[in-house]
């Protein structure tokens, strides 16, 4: 039984029958073929109304920062997809949008719509920022057939809290209470009804198709190319749950070192958290038996307070894209402080290139560049220094987005905009005062060096 808390729907929803099948439009947000609150919610559905389930999936090449990056991450998730589903009996099937597809679409009706027209019921996933909830609510218009969206991204369901936090202190104790309620394993469900759903597109991909192959279909997309494949995380359900392996034998003991990037402490799962690759419930009950407390203790206070404090900040507030968010004391220090002289003012175009006049910093970039991630506390330096070399913290705001959008593979989720806007004092407490920040907590490039081997984090990313 799916808590109601999780379940979006825009009226009281009865089925469209008679409908075909019971659909899950599978969101690149939760590519997982178990513990997912979507595809059970939908095969209980379809189990009570006697039909068999299909799930869909669509990737476009026109969504903002499309790139091979984050293409090649989803494809090798959706081969996953193939595998972990026909494993289950369950149908899956993936269009892909390539360059002839785009020109057919122009006189074709869309896949989604066509098949949400002949489906009793739409099951999707509940995403609160990017395109998720521009294409639920086009979806809604475009069909008669109910939608109803499900929430699997966070522990505790958003719709349980009425109110938004200023701190992680403040959301801390109400995620600590409802702990005990929420997290368990996600129950799965069988499909009872189970018959061939006719899909008016090809598959080109499959569980077996090649590497080569893969990286091919990439290339037949009108997208970024000059973003490449990140060389150090690959997409899928197998990917991911071999992260959190190595995770747990190496990184979890050794999680209090957390603050230092030379150390391997972290789990780097934030891009299979993004994807929904695997579900944050499986991470921590895994983290839970695996320990040490102490470490799973702070691992939890990412993974759950600032991860769903971030998540609370999105569903809640749909400006969250701009400065809007932050603390009224912490917008009047950045104005205050605008006119104050900057050490230097670089174009979007040298940030990017990772041409400041400062060589961590240039390192970091060149991590998200080449890798697609960079180490916390390396993100957190690196968003700060943005404010010192651009003119106002509006346009500081939407460099960072750019960047980190462009080039992280766990951007576009909102995590992103926590961190972001973190760094204009968000979910913060004023410092003492100094130029540029006012009262608004300042990080030093030079002070790193105090801190950890600034050096040896510089050699790890060399230029190209
Ligand atoms: C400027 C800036 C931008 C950021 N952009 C993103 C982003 O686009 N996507 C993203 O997932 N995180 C973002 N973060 C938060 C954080 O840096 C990453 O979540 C973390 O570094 C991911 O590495 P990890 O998986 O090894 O983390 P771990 O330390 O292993 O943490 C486990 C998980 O907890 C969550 N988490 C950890 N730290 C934070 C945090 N400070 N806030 C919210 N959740 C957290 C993440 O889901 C992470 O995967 C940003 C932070 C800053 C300062």
């Amino acid at each position: 039984m799916i808590d109601s808390l999780r379940i979006h729907a825009a009226h009281e929803p009865g089925p469209k029958l008679p409908g075909e099948f019971v659909l899950y439009w599978m969101l690149g947000v939760t590519m997982r073929s178990r513990a997912n609150f979507a595809l059970t919610f939908a095969i209980d559905q379809a189990n009570t109304l006697g039909l068999p389930i299909l799930v869909y999936q669509g990737l476009r090449h026109d969504y903002p920062w499309a790139s091979d990056r984050h293409h090649t991450f989803i494809l090798e998730s959706a081969r996953d997809l193939y595998r972990g589903f026909a494993d289950r009996g369950i149908q899956y099937a993936f269009y892909l949008e390539t360059a002839t597809e785009q020109t057919a679409r122009g006189v074709r009706e869309s896949p989604l719509v066509a098949l949400a027209r002949r489906a009793a019921l739409v099951v999707t996933d509940f995403f609160p920022t990017f395109i998720q909830p521009r294409h639920l609510k086009r979806l809604r218009d475009k069909t008669d057939t109910p939608v109803i969206a499900v929430d699997s991204a966070t522990v505790v369901p958003l719709r349980a809290h009425d109110r938004t936090y200023s701190a992680a202190r403040s959301i801390r104790p109400v995620l600590m209470n409802a702990l005990p309620h929420h997290l368990h394993p996600i129950e799965d469900a069988e499909p009872r009804f189970r018959r061939q759903v006719e899909v008016p597109f090809e598959q080109p991909l499959g569980a077996a198709t090649t590497d080569a192959a893969l990286a091919a279909l990439v290339a037949s997309c009108d997208i970024d190319h000059t973003v490449t494949p990140s060389p150090t995380i690959r997409g899928g359900e197998r990917a991911a749950r071999a992260r959190l392996d190595e995770f747990l034998a190496h990184g979890l003991p050794r999680y209090l070192e957390r603050g230092d990037p030379n150390v391997a402490a972290t789990s780097r799962l934030s891009a299979d958290l993004h994807f929904g690759t695997i579900a944050i419930h499986d991470v921590l009950l895994a983290a839970r038996d695996a320990g040490p407390a102490d470490c799973y203790a702070k691992f939890l206070d990412e993974a759950l307070t600032w991860r769903e404090l971030a998540h609370n900040l999105v569903f809640k507030n749909p400006k969250h894209r701009t400065l809007e968010p932050v603390p009224a004391w912490a917008r009047k220090e950045l104005d205050d402080h605008s006119a104050d002289p900057r050490p230097a003012i670089y174009t979007d175009a040298a940030l990017e290139r990772a041409q400041t006049g400062d060589d961590l910093w240039n390192a970091a970039q060149r991590s998200l560049v080449r890798d697609g991630e960079i180490h916390n506390y390396m993100r957190m330096l690196w968003g700060k220094s943005v404010l010192l070399w651009t003119e106002d913290a509006a346009r500081a705001l939407r460099v960072l987005e750019h960047l980190n959008h462009k080039y992280a593979l766990d951007g576009r989720d909102p995590n992103s905009y926590g961190g972001i806007l973190w760094c204009f004092g968000l979910f913060d407490r004023p410092f003492y005062r100094r130029p540029i920040f006012g009262t608004v907590r300042y990080m030093s490039l030079k002070a790193a060096a105090t801190k950890f081997d600034t050096r040896a984090y510089i050699r790890r990313f060399p230029t190209a």
